[in-house]
């Protein structure tokens, strides 16, 4: 069945019995980063599903009186499977309730709304994706680090860490214009990424970034070369969650720095 939705009825409706599920990016963390959209539905929301890379300080601002439901790693156990989240959403749905399904960053980027969204549909559930910034995006704000600079990289790639585990490893494809590469869940596989980025010619010099723990008061930001990415990820293990941006973009970072401190500096005096 193929279904043609306009965005006009502001949310993409197969039915209107049912309860809606509303998919919204909660942004990387800090709270005054959630978009206005994804606070009026937490405010009102009946029920939210959230996971481990919402924070207390979102959370605080969810409606007090709805049910929340925590699908996320708890205490070293695993994470509850994504089919069942997925059909969790729709059987909230069908007995009526209006679900706000609340994750980390965007829904649409490594954050599996899409298979979420895919079973609402095949179940004639209503639902909305509402956008939130990613880390990449909100990493690259707090950070220092602009993604794309005319001089030095005129594209990104999001990667996700576990492309070394797929049929890709495209590195060769990945490294080939000189572009910025920013790696989601990355830390753990980061001797792939160190080994295939240098199997397909980048240079040990190549600056590279981790951002752990981007855009909250816990913030670091630690800058290297690829050569160090190994040893860096070993020493940093724990950081969760982290970003591993790789290219020349991350030298700005030194500059941008400099510049801020000369004018708190001017600023003091
Ligand atoms: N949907 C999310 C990504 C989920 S995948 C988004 O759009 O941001 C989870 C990965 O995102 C983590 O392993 C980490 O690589 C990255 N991540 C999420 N929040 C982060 C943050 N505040 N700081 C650094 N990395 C973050």
């Amino acid at each position: 069945m193929y279904v043609t939705q306009t965005y006009d009825s502001g949310f993409f409706s197969s039915s209107s019995v049912k309860g809606v599920v509303y998919l919204v990016g909660a942004g990387p963390g800090d709270p005054e980063l959630l978009t206005i959209k994804a606070l009026k539905l937490i405010e009102k929301a009946e029920v939210i599903v959230f996971d481990r890379l919402v924070g207390k300080e979102i959370l605080n601002l969810c409606n007090p009186d709805a049910e929340m439901i925590y699908v996320g790693k708890r205490c070293g156990k695993t994470s509850m499977k994504q089919e069942t989240i997925s059909q969790l959403l729709v059987d909230l749905a069908l007995s009526g309730k209006n679900v706000v399904r609340l994750k980390g960053g965007d829904p649409f980027i490594f954050g599996r709304g899409g298979e979420e969204a895919l079973l609402l549909a095949a179940n004639n559930i209503s639902y909305d994706v509402i956008p939130g910034i990613t880390a990449a995006l909100g990493c690259s704000a707090s950070s220092l680090i602009p993604l794309t600079h005319r001089k030095l990289s005129r594209s990104v790639t999001f990667v996700t860490g576990h492309v070394v585990e797929g049929v890709l490893p495209a590195w060769a494809g990945l490294v080939e214009c000189g572009q910025t590469l920013v790696f989601y869940m990355g830390l753990e596989r980061a001797d792939s990424i160190q080994n295939g980025l240098l199997s397909a010619g980048l240079s040990v010099c190549t600056p590279v970034a981790i951002v752990g723990k981007g855009c909250s008061p816990e913030q670091q930001v630690h800058t290297f070369e690829l050569q160090q990415l190994i040893p860096m990820s070993q020493a940093l293990v724990g950081l969760s969650p982290a970003l591993i941006i790789v290219g020349e973009v991350v030298t700005l970072r030194e500059q941008l720095m400099a510049s801020l401190e000369e004018v708190a500096t001017i600023g003091a005096a």
